[in-house]
């Protein structure tokens, strides 16, 4: 794999992420459990109501307490903001194409820059571009690790079928977000689970898991587990 494709699939994880960090909904795995797909426009119309919804929560009246989670998220979106576009513009000058317009008061979507950054990035540049894109992975991976740490997760773990001594027919909810030691974030499967070794990365205490960056190999597991069951009912 190339340099440059790295850097550029730092940048898109960004972006793909980026839903998850305005809704502080289940990063990756949600995906496969949309029901619908909203047009651009309810999703615009939906990311605005959510962001106005952040900003009512965030207005802290005196005596209140401040939500610190929140603010978090905020200040995180803000700053990988700043950072996408300072490196779309500084990708723009460098191959000299026109730059996107620079984000109004009230943008909150990293997403075009980090899209322009992607696609425009060359191979001479990836000097500047890799900490910038590698600093912009762990700061929105703190910030979904801070709202999911401990969350389960509404999934069938498609290797142990959520079978546990309580459960023997399986089905139960046997996966949790969890910031591990070394400041990774990963799902854990907290079930006597025993994928085969080319379907887990890493173990922990036993258990396996599966950091943040294979989140989205991870759902469409799930996803292929549960169209198989769906054709096979
Ligand atoms: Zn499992």
């Amino acid at each position: 794999m190339s340099y440059v494709h790295l850097v550029t699939e730092d940048l898109r994880w960004v972006a793909a992420y980026w839903e998850d960090l305005t809704e502080a909904r289940l990063p990756g795995t949600a995906r496969p459990w949309r029901h619908h797909d909203l047009t651009t426009d309810q999703q615009q119309e939906r990311d605005r109501q959510a962001w106005e919804e952040r900003l009512d929560r965030s207005s802290v009246a005196p005596g209140e307490h401040p939500a610190p989670l929140d603010l978090g998220i905020l200040d995180t979106m803000l700053d990988v903001l700043v950072r996408a576009d300072d490196l779309a513009a500084a990708i723009a000058q460098h191959v000299g194409v026109e730059p996107l317009a620079p984000p109004r008061l009230g943008d909150t979507d990293a997403r075009p820059y980090l899209e322009f950054a992607a696609q425009h990035l060359a191979d001479d540049f990836t000097f500047h571009a890799a900490p910038v894109a590698r600093t912009m992975v762990t700061q929105v991976a703190h910030a979904l690790a801070l709202v999911f740490d401990g969350q389960r997760l509404d999934v069938e773990c498609p290797w142990c079928r959520g079978i546990t001594p309580d459960t023997p027919a399986g089905g139960a909810r046997t996966w949790r977000v969890r910031e591990l030691p070394g400041n990774l974030i990963a799902i854990v499967c907290e079930n006597l689970c025993e994928p085969p070794s080319k379907d887990v990365g890493t173990w922990w205490r036993g258990s396996p898991v599966w950091p943040l960056a294979e989140w989205d190999w991870l759902a469409k597991r799930v996803e292929q587990a549960e169209t198989k069951e769906k054709i096979s009912a």
